[in-house]
């Protein structure tokens, strides 16, 4: 049962979403959970899934290091293979196609801003062109070098690795103009040769879109999903586009859910979040009384 407070703010944000013109969906890992994807936030979470990482006792912030692709090739392809594999496999939940569906429906459309790499969104039928993935994408490549400034799909690339010893086998991804090796177009941490221009396109359509909300004095709900405090960019990007449209955050988030007055903050992993809103929203908009 859930409490009057934080059932009055699912009405809230239900009519927040009923009421926009447009929808701006932010995500953080917490979004990608609820799929079956690992953990990472946490050393425990992650020592789980990769036990021959914790043997070798790295953090995720270790591992996640551009150094591994000339210091241990074939363990930092491990890494990125194993994930790219996943991912590639992963069926988004059903959260990804209820948030399409109203976004679509919206007279100024959606665009998703999120700081995971994993394509997820695009699995889920998302356009790629209202999409800001601002650490990248596991499903790019560039050089490591780099030797040129290109970025190119991985989807003709396959990554296998020796289960037993986590380290990825022969051919390894190979830049397409210079001998080094390919590595994901990832944002890395202490990462000084990530290709940002696929990133920063990405940005200049979100800003483009934004601008015409503004002019065009638009109501615009962001939803907030799985966002956590410690990488604080997409938490950020929420509250900043309201500052110049007009319109409701609402933060979705088991833990970390405090917002500023006026705000919506409620307590849900993402896909319950999304499917009681979506709900709610429903029954709203269809005159239903969801207590008949
Ligand atoms: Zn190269």
């Amino acid at each position: 049962m859930m409490d009057k407070d934080a059932d009055d703010k699912l009405r809230q944000a239900a009519e927040a979403i009923n009421a926009a013109d447009a929808l701006l969906i932010t995500a953080g890992a917490g979004m990608g959970v609820d799929s079956g994807l690992p953990d990472f936030r946490g050393t425990q979470g992650f020592w789980r899934t990769y036990p021959v990482i914790a043997k070798l006792g790295l953090s995720f912030e270790e591992m996640a290091s551009p150094a591994w692709f000339k210091e241990n090739p074939h363990l930092a392809w491990a890494f990125y293979g194993h994930r790219l594999n996943l991912y590639r496999k992963t069926v988004p939940h059903q959260g990804f196609s209820r948030l399409l569906e109203i976004g679509s429906a919206k007279p100024g459309g959606y665009f998703v801003f999120t700081s995971n790499v994993d394509g997820q969104f695009q699995r889920a039928g998302f356009a790629a062109e209202r999409m800001v993935e601002c650490h990248g994408s596991i499903h790019h490549l560039q050089c490591t070098a780099p030797c040129a400034d290109e970025i190119w799909d991985a989807e003709s690339e396959t990554v296998n690795i020796e289960e037993s010893t986590f380290r990825a086998l022969e051919p390894l991804p190979r830049c397409r103009n210079c001998p080094a090796l390919a590595r994901p177009n990832i944002l890395m941490f202490g990462d000084w040769s990530w290709l940002g221009h696929r990133t920063d396109a990405q940005q200049q359509r979100f800003a483009g879109w934004l601008n015409g909300l503004a002019k065009s004095s638009a109501k615009l709900a962001v939803i907030e999903l799985g966002a956590g405090s410690a990488i604080p960019t997409v938490r950020h990007t929420s509250e900043r586009v309201l500052q110049s449209i007009r319109g409701a955050l609402i933060r979705i988030n088991p833990q970390e859910n405090s917002v500023a007055v006026g705000q919506i903050g409620l307590p849900f992993g993402a896909a319950e979040g999304i499917r009681r809103i979506c709900d709610c929203a429903e029954n709203l908009a269809g005159g239903v009384n969801p207590r008949d």
